[in-house]
Parts: structure tokens; sequence; C-alpha cells
């Protein structure tokens, strides 16, 4: 897709690559598929075989003279990872150099959060070792969520489903001395905060930009697909704290309502991106939506 452009940053989408996702493990609700998904563009649900396409991406901003990468996907040549993310062999660094930013190029890396999808990219595989990517980064983690996966820490939670992931994408940056384990709320730069936004994980966090008149949040995993915007309550397994999250889901609607500002999913298709609406006086209420894209060209 063409770079977006939000205020004085310019956004640029990173593809690892699609898998497809069944939008039953959300919903079976046929009225609300009917009224709130099916009018959405192709990749949110296909009636045929109830999926939706689940979109592995990054998003590059460049903004405040730093280049930052959010969420870098799963990585090449990985394994323990699951069906469609083991032993990936793909072109993402290529993808990257598309667009003008070589791995010297980036100045910060941020992940929402630590599972395998968003921390992959932070190192590559050097001869037997796991090895930064991008050498000159800062890579900015929440400390909560550092803690809730630090395999030499006390293990707070389960780890059945993103074994190895700490150790061999996060330790090898620590021992870099390239890491930076910071509180929320942080700020970046004058244009850039991190923010709490838990529930997924424990100390799961997105991304605020403020540019001009433009709002926009990176929202990592708050949200799967446009239906958790209509019905916060909705979820895919393998969330840390479901409560937790679902109150995430609701404080970022209201806000992105009151702002005006434009959501970045870390999974949704095509265009990947977008801002809500309501519709007043449905059958169940006042109803939000999804308004797929609507941000000019950089
Ligand atoms: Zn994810």
């Amino acid at each position: 897709m063409p770079a977006i452009r939000l205020g004085d940053a310019l956004v640029d989408r990173v593809e690892e690559h699609f898998l497809p996702v069944s939008l039953h493990a959300l919903t079976d609700d046929e009225t609300l598929i009917s009224r709130r998904v099916a009018p959405l563009p192709s990749g949110f649900f296909d009636p045929v075989s109830k999926n939706f396409r689940f979109s592995n991406h990054s998003w590059l901003l460049r903004v405040d003279g730093l280049t930052v990468l959010i969420d870098p996907c799963t990585g090449n040549g990985r394994t323990g990872r699951g069906p469609y993310f083991d032993g990936l062999d793909l072109p993402y660094l290529e993808r990257l150099a598309a667009i003008g930013v070589n791995p010297d190029d980036v100045d910060v890396v941020f992940c929402t959060h630590l599972h395998h999808d968003h921390c992959g990219w932070n190192t590559r595989q050097d001869g037997e070792k796991w090895v930064p990517t991008f050498p000159r980064a800062t890579y900015l983690f929440v400390e909560d969520e550092y803690r809730r996966w630090d395999t030499a820490g006390p293990a707070t939670h389960p780890n059945e489903f993103n074994p190895n992931v700490f150790d061999e994408c996060v330790r090898p940056v620590v021992e870099a001395g390239l890491a930076k384990i910071v509180p929320t709320p942080h700020t970046i730069s004058p244009s850039l905060t991190i923010e709490p936004a838990p529930g997924h994980t424990v100390g799961h966090a997105m991304l605020r930009l403020v540019s001009g008149d433009v709002r926009a949040y990176f929202t990592g995993d708050a949200f799967h697909h446009p239906v958790q915007l209509t019905r916060p309550e909705l979820h895919l397994p393998g969330c840390d704290d479901p409560a937790t999250a679902i109150a995430t889901r609701r404080d970022l609607v209201r806000r992105a309502l009151d702002e005006n500002a434009f959501l970045f999913p870390a999974h949704f298709p095509e265009p990947h991106y977008g801002r809500l609406a309501v519709e007043t006086s449905t059958p169940t209420g006042d109803e939000v939506y999804f308004k797929p894209g609507g941000a000019p060209a950089g």
C-alpha cells in the first residue's frame, strides 16, 4: 500500500504474511455479522469459509526525525511458533528496503507486546546465534510486559504458546545494550507516546501519535477484528486477562470516537486501518462501527 500522511508523520505498512482465522472464533452472531462485518471490504469476512484474512504486518512511522518500527512480526527461520509461523522465509527486510529503510536506518523499535508475531524481527539468525536486526536502534520494552515474559524472572503466567521467544527475540537485544525498559506512559518524542493498553497480555501497550490536529493509535492486539469495536466483549483465545482487555477496548473505542482518531491495529486486512463512527437508533441502540481507510496518501 502507498504511504499515508498523518500530520507531519509518514506511515508505511511492512507486510510479513496473511493467514486465515475463523470469524466464528470471535462471534457466531449472524445478525451482527450481516450488519457490521458483511459491508466491510472482503478481507474482513469470507462468507464461504467463514474466515477473515489475518494480516501479519508492522507499521513504520517517520516523524520527529525518527524512523520507528512498530511490532516487527515473527521473523524467518523460527521454530515452535505453530502453524503458519514456523520456518518462514519471507522478504520482510527487502520490503523494508523497498520503502527506503535499511536496518541501520531504524532509530526506535517498539513492541506493543512480546507475543512472537510482534517481536520476531527484533533479531535475525547469524550462524548459531540470534543477533539484533537493527544495530543502531533503541528497542523499547514496556516494563510490565518485559517482566511477564522474562525467563530469568518469576513466572507469573503460563507460557505454553510463546516458547523461546524471550530468549531469541528479547535477550540478545538486552545483551547488545540496545534495550530500554520503560514504564508507561513513556514519551518517545514530541509526537509519540507509549500508553498502557493491558489485557491481551499483562503489559500490552500502544503508541499514540499526535501531529497537528491528527490523532492515531497503533493498537497492537487490543483489537483483532473490527467486530470488537462494535462488541468490545468479543475476543480470540489466548488473552492474559480478558476482563482487562475488554475494559481497554471500551476505553479505546471512546477515545477514538472523541478524538476522531485513526486506529492502526496489528492484524486488520486491507486497508489495514481506519476510524470509527456511530449509527444511532439501531435495534440494539447506538452502535459503533468501523470506517476503513480515510487518510491521505503520503
Ligand atoms: Zn498478534
